[in-house]
């Protein structure tokens, strides 16, 4: 049997059969017992409003933990799979977004704690690749959803349905004309699945080209979950990219890999999903931040 470390996704994707739980923050010198053949590194907060409550914390797990485990990684032998993300594009001037796009981000702007991180990750990744021969892959995840999803989590697809459960307006930032690309999640964890087990080194792209606006995501939503609640308009967040859209090219040719689940089917998943959660703790969520 392989014996993988996973740091982090503990709550959305974890449903392991088989595991060990450490409590640890890897910015710290991380120790396993025995040999390891996989290391997944996802821990990091992932949504605007985390980072931008713990940017010292989100720089360090992405810098110095991944630094701890790439160390880890050589001491095992072990093959190391970073999560990066659609966020070292920045606010993107290329569309659709390839690999090859080095990427348009403000180091010094509320959002460059996270992807000036993930930014020094692949490169400190790429670094121990090429001069320590370890196995490694970068994976760059675009916007992904599904069930278990945390309510509060401040993304929008989180956001918009606990405002419709709550019969509350939904808040569109800025004029919604911005775009994003929404992955189910299972497409997700089959493209990681496939980097994996591929002896391919370089980023890959896994997210869904489906592309909509907030705005029309917004209707989808309030369609999809029969609100009478309307849309109110919130300020931008300073650096929101303005469009994304990954090109998949590169996961079609190398991995075989494209998105199967439209998202009209996982939103329907995702919805059910939250629909299902209690009273408490569709109110409890809404003040995590307030
Ligand atoms: N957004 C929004 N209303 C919300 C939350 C987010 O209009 O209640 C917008 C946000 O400004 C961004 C897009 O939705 O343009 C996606 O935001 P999210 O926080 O999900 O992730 P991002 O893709 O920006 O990392």
């Amino acid at each position: 049997m392989k014996k993988v470390l996973i740091t982090g996704a503990a709550g959305f994707l974890g449903e392991l059969e088989y595991f060990e739980f450490y409590h640890h923050d890897v910015s710290k010198f991380v120790h396993v017992p025995g040999h390891l053949d996989y290391i997944l590194h996802f821990a990091s907060p992932a949504s605007p409003i985390d980072y931008l409550k713990i940017p010292i914390q989100t720089l360090k797990v992405g810098s110095l933990g991944t630094h701890n485990l790439l160390g880890l990684a050589k001491a095992k032998n072990a093959c190391m799979l970073i999560a990066s993300t659609s966020e070292v594009y920045g606010d993107p001037q290329v569309h659709p977004q390839q690999e090859d796009y080095w990427g348009n981000v403000n180091p010094v702007g509320p959002r460059g704690v996270y992807d000036e991180a993930k930014r020094f990750q692949e490169a400190i990744t790429m670094a121990y690749h090429t001069f320590h021969g370890l196995d490694t892959k970068i994976v760059r995840i675009f916007n992904t959803y599904g069930p278990r999803m945390r309510l509060n989590d401040g993304r929008v697809l989180p956001a918009f349905i606990g405002q419709a459960l709550r019969g509350e307006d939904l808040t569109v930032f800025g004029d919604g004309s911005q775009t994003r690309s929404f992955c189910y999640v299972d497409d997700l964890v089959e493209g990681i699945y496939r980097l994996l087990l591929s002896d391919y080194h370089q980023p890959v792209n896994i997210g869904n080209p489906s592309e909509i606006t907030i705005s029309q995501f917004a209707e989808e939503i309030i369609r999809l979950t029969g609100t009478k609640q309307k849309v109110v308009y919130k300020n931008l967040p300073v650096d929101d990219p303005k469009q994304r859209q990954p090109d998949i090219t590169r996961a079609q040719e190398i991995l075989g890999w494209e998105p199967k689940v439209s998202r009209e089917e996982g939103l329907k998943i995702t919805y059910d999903y939250f629909r299902g959660l209690s009273q408490e703790e569709l109110y409890k969520s809404k003040h995590r931040f307030e």
